[in-house]
């Protein structure tokens, strides 16, 4: 038999609960996280362009600090091959071209090179008149090509201070055009140094001066081995050298670190000045709110989450005790069996299945037989003992069939058997009578000495019309029938009258 509907409850909604909360909760930390990146690019647009901006100015600086130089250079390479200068004594011709601008911090010893490379003149006294630099790269450059212009070297250590130093050169050239010479003036690396700490751009970051070809000319902090080190290549160092300037975020093509990256040449010379802003460093206060947030909203989630859980385990109890209150209100508390409300609810569910389905459904009313006198003889105890008997064997009898058994009241029972005709039914009752007779519970007063039962069939087919109750009514006529021709006995009621079993 099909269970009996039940009125949805509140539980119903229960297992969706957690999986709900979680849902929300998923959401909300999307959005955080959605917020919480939206910040990091913005923390990195303002320290880029704060990269941008000292890029720009340090670059700038450099280029003045060059150029200053360059002049000088200039006005030594353009005067040197001067008849007028040549004939002035060594002495007063030095003073004359090496000017005071020469002297500015960060610039060292200014020479003139020869044809051959030999040191023919200089600003100081530093280095002896014949000195042999042609094995120097600005001197093999400037010989070989004749528009270098102002040539910028590699890095190298000072043989007279043993400081870093980078030296730039112009071509001294003849009354003919040729190669006479180079003007060669120094710019000391711990000077740009100096500048670069000045900044103060934070921990891990770093700012560096490299040559276009990627030779790495200085970097703050200093670290040795940088110096000679060949940057060109890398995703970083083609992107710098690719436009005039900009800012990006990549790995630093010293260290391979993780940083922002801003970019600007140094006037029309083949420098790039490069400032790298360090993430971890100036992310500090953005790492330090996101994790703050982050855990409150941890915290909330769980709690959230927590009482969800208790909430969906509330309601699980609710349900299982309506469950239980609902099971109890359709029970019969002496025999277990379906109480008279539950059968009243089967027996309406089944008359309109049975009538959508074009089936018979056939109901047994059944009654102790003399069992006022059973009581007289053993007590009422003894009598719900025979009770809980009877209704065991009809209980059995009609789950065997499909069916439902109800205890009433008193000492009467139904048995509802859904798909059931009369002849099936009939069989079915004699079967539950037989039962009940062989359990053989003396009764002194009862039908062959034993307790009995007495039963009435009625079947009918609900497609064919009528109520429910007709078929109860049939049911009670038959059972009256019964219990008139003698007890013990079942008795059906066709539609055309009372027949015997
Ligand atoms: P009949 O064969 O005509 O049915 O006779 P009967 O004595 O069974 O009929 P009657 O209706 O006169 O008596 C029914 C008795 O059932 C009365 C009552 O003592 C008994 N009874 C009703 N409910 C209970 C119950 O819950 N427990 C017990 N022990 N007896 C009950
Ligand atoms: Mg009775
Ligand atoms: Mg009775």
């Amino acid at each position: 038999m099909r269970a009996p509907r039940v009125p949805p409850r509140l539980g119903g909604g229960r297992a969706a609960l957690p999986a709900l909360t979680a849902l929300v909760l998923v959401a909300i930390c999307l959005v955080f996280t959605f917020v919480m990146a939206a910040w990091h690019r913005d923390v990195g647009r303002v320290l880029g362009a704060s990269g941008e901006t000292v890029a720009a100015a340090v670059a700038g600086e450099v280029d003045r600090n060059i150029e200053l130089l360059d002049f000088s250079l200039q006005g030594v390479a353009e005067q040197w091959q001067m008849p007028d200068v040549q004939g002035l004594a060594p002495r007063l011709r030095d003073l004359m071209l090496f000017d005071n601008a020469m002297r500015a911090p960060g610039f060292g010893t200014v020479m003139v090179l020869d044809g051959d490379g030999r040191v023919v003149g200089q600003s100081s006294g530093a280095v002896q008149i014949g000195t042999d630099f042609s094995d120097r790269d600005y001197f093999r450059v400037h010989a070989g090509t004749t528009s270098v212009g102002l040539y910028v070297s590699k890095p190298f250590r000072s043989r007279l201070s043993g400081h870093w130093i980078v030296a730039l050169s112009r071509r001294i050239a003849g009354a003919d055009g040729a190669f006479a010479g180079v003007a060669m003036g120094t710019l000391d690396l711990s000077y740009l140094g100096k500048l670069y700490a000045a900044l103060r751009i934070g921990p891990d970051s770093a700012v560096t001066l490299f040559r276009t070809d990627g030779t790495v000319i200085t970097r703050e902090p200093f670290v040795q081995s940088d110096v000679r080190l060949w940057a060109g290549g890398g995703d970083s160092f083609n992107r710098m050298r690719s436009s005039h300037d900009g800012t990006f975020e990549g790995e630093s093509p010293i260290d391979g670190r993780r940083r922002i990256i801003s970019y600007h040449r140094v006037g029309d010379l083949p420098l790039i000045q490069a400032v790298e802003v360090a993430g971890e460093g100036d992310y500090a206060g953005w790492w330090r709110r996101a994790a703050a947030v982050a855990g409150l909203l941890t915290l909330l989630c769980l709690g959230v989450l927590g009482l969800s859980l208790a909430l969906a385990r509330e309601l699980g109890r609710r349900s299982a005790a309506e469950a239980e209150l609902s099971r109890l209100a359709g029970t019969d508390a002496l025999t277990g069996l379906a109480n008279r409300r539950r059968f009243e609810a089967v027996l309406a569910d089944e008359w309109r299945h049975a009538a959508e389905a074009d089936e018979p459904l056939a109901l047994l009313m059944i009654d102790a037989d003399t069992f006022k006198s059973y009581n007289d003889l053993f007590g009422h105890p003894a009598g719900d003992g025979v009770l809980r008997a009877i209704a065991g064997r009809l209980d059995a009898g009609a789950r065997g069939r499909g069916g439902l058994a109800c205890r009433c009241g008193g000492e009467e029972f139904v048995v509802l058997i859904p798909g059931c005709d009369d002849a099936r039914a009939l069989l079915v009752a004699e079967d539950l009578r037989a039962a009940v007779e062989a359990l053989a519970l003396p009764h002194p007063l009862g039908i062959g000495g034993v307790v009995t039962i007495s039963l009435g069939v009625a079947s009918g087919r609900p497609s064919a019309g009528g109520v429910a109750s007709d078929l109860v009514a049939g049911a009670d006529a038959a059972l009256y029938g019964a219990k008139a021709e003698g007890r013990n006995r079942c008795r059906a009621l066709p539609a055309d009258g009372l027949r015997a079993a």
